[in-house]
């Protein structure tokens, strides 16, 4: 199967060969036909299946006919969080190089000013965060009733951030008359309830979880006797010591462990810094921008800060803490091994651990096995930090954040007890948003 037969326009070709693409993945395989045909479509498919492409080409293709409004976008793509958002904006670009179509991007923790200015020139295309997109709709600064074409990006994860309520209310506001293309990585009920009452008749097109059936990520489990917090950190030291270790991402249960672990291996001496939801935009830009270039080793992450991001290069996934679920596993595990690389996890398991990780074997139905770090350097550990430079600024914050590892904070189901509209955070900061590579519509 080639690109060509999937019934693409000669730009979009152009594009597809500069971006290096030589056969459509089965997930592209499967969803452009019927997309471009103007069926809605339900994509079953994690990150690393190629799916951002799935959506974002069939779009272009359908935008390419027509022109934008002010105010009135036609086609709105939603994401969970910041940095999804700001990747399927980098596809975008990419993609649509050579034609004439116009972009917002809607994310928190950027200011308002310049999104309402490219808002008022009229945009071909919205990729936004739920709440940020709600915001401005409830500034009247926007105009649902031109939108055609409405995707959804990792419906599942905006179920774990509680965008449930804020999504059916998208949903409500664009015309009935749209075309959907709605993707998860798993149907648990909550979205097969959403499926069926907002999309009509959708192809679905199911692939399989690259992790689980990936050949190519070696998995390795670290058993360990103790829970003690500086026992894991040296067996973590021990593990990132490894031989073929080049980069890799350390994944923690909690944020206040992403910053203690981050913080700890720093004063080792290793090239790591911490991301997730609590630290503020520019920060965690210029963190995964760091990652990506190669200038920083390890990135310490959460699970929601980390979820979709594509970084191709990361040799080793390393699991500090066993996850709380199954399914985080295969997430986690799939940051490694990407665009047909090899790669290699390490998961350290405590006697705490047991119930998660018989949980991770009954998922992925096979056995991992042990890897023995003994003989392993793994310096003394000190102790952990009083406090690091990027964690929250007082206790009473870190406390009431606690458990809302979001990129945006989770929102109560109604909105209309906080129609105010929010004070951007770091409204006077640089935008920030694409690593060394910052979109005209940006600047
Ligand atoms: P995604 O699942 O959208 O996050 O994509 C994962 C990675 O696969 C990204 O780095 C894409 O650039 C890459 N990719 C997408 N489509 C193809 C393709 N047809 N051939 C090779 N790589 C691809």
């Amino acid at each position: 199967m080639t690109f060509a037969e999937l019934g693409l326009s000669p730009k979009l070709l152009e594009a597809i060969e500069a971006a290096g693409y030589t056969e459509p993945t089965p997930i592209q395989a499967g969803a452009i036909p019927p997309a471009l045909a103007g069926r809605d479509v339900l994509g079953i498919a994690q990150t690393g299946t190629g799916k951002t492409a799935s959506f974002t080409l069939p779009l272009i293709e359908r935008l390419s006919r027509g022109r934008a409004k002010a105010r009135m976008p036609r086609s709105l793509i939603i994401a969970p969080t910041r940095e999804l958002a700001a990747q399927v904006a980098e596809n975008f670009e990419t993609y649509s190089k050579g034609q004439k179509l116009s972009m917002a991007l809607l994310i928190g923790g950027v200011a308002f000013g310049p999104q309402e200015e490219i808002l008022n020139k009229g945009a071909d295309v919205l990729i936004a965060t739920p709440g940020r997109l709600l915001d401005h709709f409830e500034r009247g600064k926007l105009l649902m009733t031109g939108v055609q074409f409405l995707v959804v990006d990792e419906a599942d994860r905006m179920l774990d951030m509680g965008f449930i309520p804020d999504l059916e209310r998208i949903f409500n506001m664009v015309p009935p008359r749209r075309q959907v293309l709605f993707f998860s990585a798993t149907m648990p009920k909550e979205i097969k309830s959403l499926v069926d009452r907002f999309l009509n008749d959708p192809e679905r097109v199911e692939v399989a979880r690259p992790a689980t059936t990936g050949a190519n990520i070696k998995q390795f489990l670290v058993r360990l006797n103790s829970s003690v917090a500086k026992d894991k950190r040296a067996a973590l030291r021990a593990a990132m010591n490894r031989d073929g270790v080049k980069n890799g991402i350390i994944f923690c249960n909690r944020k206040r462990d992403v910053d203690i672990v981050a913080r700890s291996l720093q004063r080792h001496s290793f090239s790591a810094a911490p991301i997730h939801g609590d630290l503020d935009q520019s920060a965690r830009t210029a963190t995964l921008a760091g990652f990506k270039s190669g200038e920083l080793r390890f990135l310490v992450a959460s699970d929601v800060a980390a979820r979709g991001l594509d970084i191709p290069d990361v040799s080793h996934v390393f699991n500090y803490d066993t996850p709380h679920h199954a399914d985080d596993y295969v997430h986690r595990i799939g940051r490694t091994g990407r665009a047909g690389k090899t790669g290699e996890s390490i998961t350290i398991a405590t006697p705490a651990d047991d119930k998660s990780l018989s949980a991770v074997l009954k998922l992925i139905q096979q056995d991992i096995p042990e890897l023995d770090l003994a003989g392993l350097p793994a310096k003394e550990d000190s102790a952990p930090p009083k406090r690091s430079r990027s964690a929250p600024k007082d206790k009473k914050q870190e406390t009431r954040r606690a458990g809302t590892d979001a990129g945006e904070k989770s929102r109560k189901p109604s909105r209309r007890s906080s129609s105010k509209p929010q004070k951007p955070k770091d409204n006077d900061g640089p935008v920030v948003g694409f690593g060394d590579h910052v979109p005209d519509f940006m600047t």
